[in-house]
């Protein structure tokens, strides 16, 4: 029997979480001048087995407000995620600000999760958010999401 996982969603925060980082915790740039997408070790193991679940990604990249890269490399970057995960991802946010522009999607805001639950019709309070950083336990507790987990946890790194 398939197991119906109804809408309980993961949401999963990107750098840090799911890929690896350069030394400033940003998404690393490669020679070509794209940003470049590592797994992380157990991401793959951990996600596959849930995939019947809804799988987003609500990542903050205030390095396109700051000209590092644009919106569209990091739309491609999380394309080719989801293609090294066999097309796993429902879906995804990007918050392109930084906190000058006060918007409402920025984490530790809700937002882009409030946003996602809404068009998706999740189930909050059963879903799960994973991160590596406070601001992501926060932003989860603001949209209402209801278990926050470390990542190393998440996906056994201790
Ligand atoms: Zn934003």
């Amino acid at each position: 029997m398939v197991h119906d996982a109804g809408n309980i969603a993961l949401f999963c925060d990107l750098a840090g979480t799911l890929v690896a980082m350069d030394e400033t915790r940003q998404l690393p740039i490669d020679a070509r001048g794209n940003v470049k997408i590592t797994l992380l070790p157990n991401v793959r193991e951990t996600l596959m087995p849930i995939r019947d679940h809804l799988i987003f990604v609500v990542t903050n990249q205030a390095g396109v407000k700051r000209g590092r890269f644009s919106l569209a490399q990091v739309e491609a970057a999380i394309s080719e995620l989801d293609r090294q995960l066999d097309g796993i991802l429902t879906g995804w946010m990007v918050c392109p600000h930084d906190d000058a522009d006060r918007c409402e999607c920025r984490k530790p805001k809700g937002g882009m999760i409030a946003e996602l639950a809404a068009i998706h019709g999740v189930d909050l309070a059963g879903s799960t958010m994973v991160g590596d950083q406070e601001i992501d336990a926060r932003a989860a507790a603001a949209g209402g999401v209801g278990r926050f987990v470390h990542a190393a946890e998440f996906f056994g790194w201790k």
